[in-house]
């Protein structure tokens, strides 16, 4: 039997945090090791910073969208966005790329998340939103 669990927060910089900790209680029961939880909660920040900042363009009335699944030993996390969507994902995904070099993003963002979890799959349609699904 799976377990599950959805949340829809805003689209505010404080609440990159507070999904940091909702995944790591709902990962907890996989008694995951330290290492493990700390890769997992950086993949959560790094997904959830580039939904608010490049999804959303920090607009705070928008809202981020997170789902959990465990099923055997595996956690799946889905973090979505109904905003800005990337044209090209491939170029999104390389290492240093970022679209706004202005705000002193390092471009590593995916690079980090495909790193810390063994499975990130990227989908977007451009002005549709994005959704990231990471696996571990
Ligand atoms: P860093 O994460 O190092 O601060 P970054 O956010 O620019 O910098 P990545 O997280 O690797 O780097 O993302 C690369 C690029 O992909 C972004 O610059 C942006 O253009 C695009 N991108 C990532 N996530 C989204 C998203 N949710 N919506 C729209 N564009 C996105
Ligand atoms: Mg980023």
């Amino acid at each position: 039997m799976s377990n599950i669990m959805e949340v829809k927060f805003s689209a505010k910089s404080e609440n990159e945090s507070l999904a940091r900790v909702i995944v790591a209680s709902f990962a907890a029961k996989l008694d995951p090791t330290l290492d493990e939880m700390a890769d997992i909660k950086t993949a959560v920040s790094e997904a959830v910073t580039n939904a608010i900042i490049h999804g959303y363009d920090e607009d705070e009335s928008k809202f981020v969208y997170l789902r959990c699944e465990i099923e055997e030993n595996i956690i799946k996390i889905v973090i979505e966005d109904r905003g800005n969507g990337i044209e090209d994902i491939q170029m999104a995904m390389q290492p240093l790329y970022t679209s706004k070099p202005e705000l002193e993003r390092s471009g590593m963002g995916f690079t980090v998340m495909e790193s810390f979890m063994d499975g990130v799959a990227v989908s977007s349609i451009k002005g549709d939103g994005t959704k990231i699904v990471m696996t571990k």
